[in-house]
């Protein structure tokens, strides 16, 4: 674990995830999924595994490195596949046909691993018994994301302005949909700032 405080203030299991890179859209991303132990801690945190499981996770890390790098690998794959396809269709581009491959494979992995169940009156689905807890975090992932890109909250799906490169993804709900920035602290008041200084240099504010 490398100690970051992930952030899982987006709005969706799917953006959180895409954030888990920070300066996604700048010249010198920071990685903080750094391994497969941070991998769980993030699962974890975004409470898709318990301490218990996690425990047990990092011990069997340990005993099949192979299996965890593996899972890792595609952890990074897909958190990819996630930040190019939201981006994209936030910006009016074409969506990169093999980052919908990826999400794609992984969804249908998923599906292969759900069933519908009977809950008070209505149904639900419930992950098959007995799946190993790694792959939960990224099929509750790719299932999150199917069901966004599929709903109408993917029109209120926003990727930080900031300049910089920030690339945060978050869910714009501001009442009346006009939420530019991941936070007014940092990349927020920044721009502001910019702005700020550009009008007293007699420039034209660039908005
Ligand atoms: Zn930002």
């Amino acid at each position: 674990m490398n100690g970051y405080s992930f952030d899982y203030d987006s709005g969706d299991l799917c953006l959180d995830f895409a954030n888990t890179m920070s300066n996604h859209a700048g010249d010198h991303p920071e990685e903080n999924l750094k391994g497969y132990t941070d991998l769980i801690a993030w699962g974890e945190g975004a409470g898709l595994v318990t301490p218990e499981s996690a425990a047990r996770l990092f011990d069997r890390s340990v005993a099949l490195p192979e299996d965890a790098e593996r899972i890792y690998g595609a952890a990074i794959q897909v958190r990819e596949a996630l930040y190019h396809i939201f981006s994209n269709r936030y910006a009016g581009r074409t969506i990169p046909g093999p980052d919908l491959e990826v999400l794609n494979s992984l969804v249908q992995e998923a599906m292969g691993h759900l069933r519908l169940t009977p809950a008070d009156g209505e149904f639900r689905w419930e992950w098959l018994p007995g799946i190993q807890e790694a792959n939960l975090i990224l099929w509750s992932v790719a299932r999150a994301a199917a069901e966004l890109l599929t709903s109408d909250h993917v029109l209120r799906v926003r990727e930080c302005e900031d300049d910089r490169g920030c690339g945060y993804l978050f869910i714009d709900q501001s009442k009346n949909h006009s939420r530019r920035w991941c936070s007014m602290e940092s990349c927020g008041n920044r721009a502001k700032a910019r702005r700020h200084y550009s009008k007293n240099q007699g420039d034209r504010p660039d908005n």
